[in-house]
């Protein structure tokens, strides 16, 4: 006989924020008892207003910062318990970042810059290059491996920094306003690409204040004045910490 699992079994979170809050010193509380839980699987949106904590969040989400607290898990793992080292091995191997200004190395080529990432993902230097090359063919730009950023488009340069977030296949991207710094069009293809990683297989974390992008996800968690508010999935809205 089969093993049936009971109906109410949901995988593993990739990542758990458990009862977190972040005080900045001088006083500021960006973040207050924020509990949330991803999935593998999930395409989500954290929208919320300029100000309302959603870089505190993805700071935390993405170990560059330490709650104040409550937890993070990343993969089962409490991330306050681990030293830098560990931290920045975790962070290599299980996360890809994508931001608004890209984060591309000036001095480096498309390439080179996607592979650069693989150094923390401890893979074979003789490895990297070939990984980068399909990382950029993956996401439309096999045609400029060899241009540097000032050479690309703003959509290509945010293309690279997809690349680079997705060439280790991490465990989750998090994505802090990714469209914020295109065009329509270009934030448009942007949006197109991660959700078609995400039918893939990829996780990702969309954090953005544009609630035009947030409603097109299959989840959307908002966020005001350090607090979620709502979490909605396939239309169904629950209200939360009330
Ligand atoms: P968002 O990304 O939603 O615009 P942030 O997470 O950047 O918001 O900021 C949330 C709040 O925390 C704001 O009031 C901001 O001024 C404050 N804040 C963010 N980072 C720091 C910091 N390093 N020190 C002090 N206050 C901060
Ligand atoms: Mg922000």
């Amino acid at each position: 006989m089969t093993f049936q699992p009971p109906d109410d079994a949901a995988p593993e979170p990739v990542l758990l924020v458990d009862h977190v809050s972040r005080v900045f010193p001088g006083g500021v509380t960006a973040l207050r008892d924020v509990t949330l839980a991803i999935r593998p699987g999930e395409l989500l949106a954290i929208v919320g207003p300029s100000g309302s904590g959603k870089s505190t969040l993805l700071n935390l989400m993405g170990t560059l910062d330490l709650p104040s607290s409550g937890r993070v898990e990343i993969g089962g793992t409490d991330i306050t318990a681990l030293n830098d080292k560990q931290l920045s091995t975790l962070r290599g191997r299980m996360l890809g970042f994508v931001f608004q200004q890209f984060h591309l190395t000036d001095g480096l080529t498309a390439v080179e810059n996607v592979s650069t990432g693989l150094l923390y993902a401890g893979v074979p230097r003789r490895d990297r290059r070939s990984m980068a090359e399909a990382a950029l063919e993956r996401v439309g730009l096999g045609h400029r491996t060899g241009h540097l950023p000032a050479q690309l488009s703003g959509g290509e340069r945010q293309r690279v920094a997809i690349a680079r977030a997705l060439v280790h296949g991490p465990a989750l991207i998090l994505a802090d306003e990714p469209t914020g710094a295109l065009d329509t069009a270009n934030g448009e293809s942007v949006m197109k690409l991660l959700a078609d990683l995400n039918q893939e297989g990829t996780t990702v974390a969309v954090i953005t204040h544009d609630r035009d992008i947030a409603t097109q996800l299959p989840r959307r968690i908002e966020i005001r004045d350090g607090h979620l508010t709502s979490d909605t999935l396939n239309g169904a809205t629950s209200a939360l910490g009330q």
